[in-house]
C-alpha cells in the first residue's frame, strides 16, 4: 500500500489535503470515488504526478458497493461473442487474484445447472471450455482452476438444494469475488499512499474554463464541500470525469453544444438471503469452498452467490430514470428474483426469508439498442474539450483498464509522464 503512513484517511488528513488543493495546480484532477475514479487517481499518482480526487459522497457509494462482487470476465457474454471484452477481463481477474490484491480478490467455484438434454451439456461446456482458455491463455500459471464436468449424482451432492427432477448435471467453472467497497477504499488509500490528495463529501459543482467559447479548455473544478457547506476551486492542467451514471451532469456543465458521452442507467437489484435458506454446502463434494449457482434467465442469468453467511441473489437489468443517488428495487424485482431462483430449489425462498435488497444502477453507454442487457459493457474515453477527459461504462473487474485509459488520455499532451504502473502495483 505505498507509504503506510500516507494512507490513513484522517480528518486531519482531509483538512490538510484540501487546504493544499486550494493552494496548487495538480496534474491530474478525478472526479468520482468509484472503483474507475480511485484506479485513474491511483494510476495517475503511482505515475509520479500530482493528483487530486474528489468524491461527492463517500468512496464507493454509487455503483461501486452496490455490483454483484464477481470479478469475472462475464461468461454470458461469449453467446455475444464479445470475446476481446472477455478476454480482457479475464486477464484482470487474473491479475487481481493473482499481484494486485490477492487479499481482497478470491477465487469461487460457480455450478453451471443443465436441465436440458445431451446438447446443452456440449453447448454451454464449450462455452465454459472457452472461457478458461481466454482467461488461461493471458498468463503462465493458472491463478484459477479449470472446468469440470458433475453428474448428477455429483451436482447434488455439491449442492443439495438444486431440485432433483430439474437439474441433469452441472459444469463447475471457477470466478471470484471480491468486497467491492472494501477494494474501492483500498484503491483510494493506495492512491493517497502515492501522494494523492483524496478529499470525500466534496462534489464538483461546475468546470473552470480558460476562455468563453464552446471549446475553451477546462483548467480546474469549482467544488461545494459538504462538511461544511463551504465552497472552493482547485486547478489542474488535466480533469478526469469518472462519475458513472452521473457522466452526463458532467457534460451538461459544459453546455449544449459540447459532444459528449451518453451513459444509461440501467438497475440491477440483488437479494440477501441467510445461509440456511439454500442447502447449498457439501463442502467435500465441491472442492472445499461453497460453489455459488449461475442460472439462465429469459433475458440474461442469474447468481446465487455465497457471501459470508448469507446469500447474494441477483441481479435484474432495467432501465431507471428516477433519482440515481437513490435506486430501489421494486415489488417486481424482487418477485423476479424469487421465481428465477425457485425453479431450481427443492425448498423455494420466500419474501420473508430476505434479510435485505439491495439496488445499484450499471453505467452502460448508450447505444442502439432500447434494452439495457443489451447495450454495451465496453467502455469509452472521450475528451469532448481539451482539459477534460470522461470515462465510463465497463465493468468492475475492468476498471484498472479504464483508468491507464483516462489516465493516458489525461496526459498525452504533458511532457515526460511515464506509462501506467498499475499492472504489477499491488494494493
Ligand atoms: C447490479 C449490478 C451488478 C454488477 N455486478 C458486477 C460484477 O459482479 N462484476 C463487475 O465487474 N461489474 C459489475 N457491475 C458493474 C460495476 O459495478 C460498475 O461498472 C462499476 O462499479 C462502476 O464504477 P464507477 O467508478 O465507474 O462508477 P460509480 O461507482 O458509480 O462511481 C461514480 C462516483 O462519482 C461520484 N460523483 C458523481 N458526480 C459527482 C460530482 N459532481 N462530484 C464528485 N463526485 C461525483 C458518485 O458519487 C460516485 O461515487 C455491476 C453493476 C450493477 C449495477
Amino acid at each position: 500500500m505505498g507509504d503506510e503512513s500516507r494512507t490513513n484517511l484522517s480528518p486531519e488528513r482531509r483538512r490538510a489535503d484540501r487546504a493544499r488543493l486550494a493552494d496548487d495546480v495538480v496534474d491530474v484532477l478525478v472526479i468520482g470515488g468509484g472503483v474507475t475514479g480511485a484506479g485513474a487517481a491511483l494510476d495517475a499518482a503511482s505515475r509520479g504526478l500530482t493528483v487530486a480526487l474528489l468524491e461527492a459522497r463517500d468512496w464507493a457509494a454509487g455503483t461501486s458497493s452496490r455490483s454483484s462482487k464477481l470479478i469475472h470476465g462475464g461468461l454470458r457474454y461469449l453467446e455475444q461473442f464479445a470475446f476481446p471484452l472477455v478476454h480482457e477481463a479475464l486477464s484482470e481477474r487474473a491479475r487481481l487474484v493473482r499481484t494486485i490484491a490477492p487479499h481482497l480478490v478470491t477465487p469461487l467455484p460457480f455450478l453451471l445447472p443443465l436441465t436440458k438434454p445431451v446438447y446443452q451439456r456440449a453447448y454451454f461446456g464449450a462455452g465454459v471450455a472457452l472461457y478458461d482458455v481466454l482467461g488461461a491463455a493471458f498468463t503462465s500459471g493458472r491463478a484459477i482452476p479449470r472446468h469440470r464436468h458433475l453428474s448428477r449424482k455429483a451436482t447434488l451432492e455439491a449442492f443439495p438444494a438444486l431440485r432433483g427432477d430439474v437439474v441433469r448435471g452441472a459444469i463447475r467453472y471457477w470466478d471470484a469475488q471480491v468486497d467491492d467497497a472494501r477494494h474501492t477504499l483500498a484503491v483510494v488509500r493506495t492512491a493517497a499512499g502515492y501522494g494523492a490528495r483524496v478529499l470525500s463529501s466534496a462534489r464538483v459543482v461546475g468546470l473552470l474554463r480558460d476562455g468563453d467559447g464552446p471549446d475553451a479548455p477546462v483548467v480546474g473544478v469549482h467544488v461545494a464541500d459538504l462538511t461544511d457547506g463551504s465552497s472552493f476551486t482547485v486547478r489542474a492542467r488535466s480533469v478526469i470525469a469518472a462519475t458513472g451514471v452521473w457522466s452526463d451532469d458532467i457534460g451538461d456543465m459544459l453546455g449544449v453544444s459540447a459532444p459528449s458521452l451518453k451513459v444509461r442507467a440501467s438497475k440491477g437489484v440483488h437479494l440477501v438471503l441467510p445461509r440456511s435458506a439454500i442447502d447449498g454446502a457439501d463442502l467435500a463434494a465441491s472442492g472445499g469452498t461453497q460453489a455459488g449457482l449461475i442460472l439462465r434467465t429469459p433475458t440474461s442469468v442469474l447468481f446465487v452467490i455465497p457471501w459470508g453467511e448469507r446469500w447474494i441473489v441477483g441481479t435484474t437489468d432495467t432501465p431507471w430514470r428516477l433519482d440515481r443517488d437513490h435506486p430501489a428495487a421494486s415489488s417486481a424485482d424482487i418477485d423476479y428474483i424469487l421465481d428465477q431462483v425457485n425453479r431450481v430449489l427443492v425448498r423455494p425462498v420466500s419474501v420473508d426469508d430476505c434479510l435485505g435488497v439491495y439496488a445499484g444502477l450499471r453505467p452502460l453507454l448508450a447505444g442502439e439498442s432500447d434494452e439495457t442487457s443489451r447495450l454495451s459493457r465496453e467502455h469509452a474515453v472521450v475528451m469532448p474539450v481539451p482539459g477534460l477527459v470522461l470515462v465510463a461504462g465497463g465493468k468492475y473487474t475492468t476498471y484498472r483498464v479504464m483508468a491507464e485509459d483516462a489516465v493516458d488520455a489525461a496526459v498525452e499532451g504533458l511532457p515526460g509522464v511515464p506509462p501506467s504502473r498499475t499492472a504489477l502495483l499491488p494494493l
